[in-house]
């Protein structure tokens, strides 16, 4: 018999794991959808999630254990959600961040430039590299140099006239990490952020 289900297929939920039948849109069943946190969104800065609970776990999943079906369950996350839709709006290039290197070295997935790549196709922006030489000075540094407070980036004063950046990253936890390109690319580039997860202080 027909049913509004047509479209839907048998499939694997990349949260709980379990086979149903889902929309080819939803990546997640409704149940795991609504268990994730949603972040914050401030003048230049956007954070879909917070980095907390099943999204956290689809993350180390993702990144540590390469599962694919848990990087393509996060690359659709960011690209269908709203505020990514808001972010990209007047957007002229998209840069992931350059945790990169030292995470494919370790042979871990390199999460922000699949989001950077999706987001550069889905939305027909150009895809920038980010500066190589940050790429090979650069560490892991989510431990590193904690600033107190979250975040905040104010753009230099006659930035309306460059072009737009939006500087995509996984995970911030201090926000160190974009600040420090943020620093090298500012006058070249008015920038935008979006992380998929913040796991800043509130
Ligand atoms: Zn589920």
């Amino acid at each position: 018999m027909q049913s509004n289900d047509r479209a839907s297929v048998e499939r694997v939920c990349a949260g709980c794991e379990r086979t149903l039948s889902l929309p080819p849109s939803l990546v997640l069943c409704p149940t795991c959808k609504w268990a994730l946190h949603p972040g914050r969104t401030r003048t230049s800065f956007t954070s879909l999630y917070r980095y907390y609970g099943l999204l956290r776990d689809l993350i180390l999943r993702a990144k540590v254990q390469n599962e694919p079906r848990a990087l393509a369950a996060l690359v659709d996350l960011c690209k269908v959600h709203g505020d990514t839709q808001r972010a990209m709006r007047g957007i002229e290039y998209v840069m992931p961040a350059p945790s990169s290197l030292w995470g494919r070295l370790h042979g871990k997935a390199d999460i922000p430039w699949h989001l950077a790549k999706t987001l550069s196709r889905t939305y027909g922006v150009s895809f920038l590299s980010p500066p190589f030489v940050l790429r090979w000075r650069w560490r892991k540094q989510a431990h590193r140099k904690r600033t107190k407070g979250f975040f905040h980036f104010t753009h230099p004063q006659n930035s309306h006239m460059l072009p737009t950046l939006l500087l995509v990253d996984d995970v911030a936890t201090s926000g160190e990490t974009l600040r420090r390109v943020a620093a090298r690319l500012e006058h070249h580039y008015r920038i935008y952020f979006l992380v998929l997860a913040d796991a800043g202080e509130c």
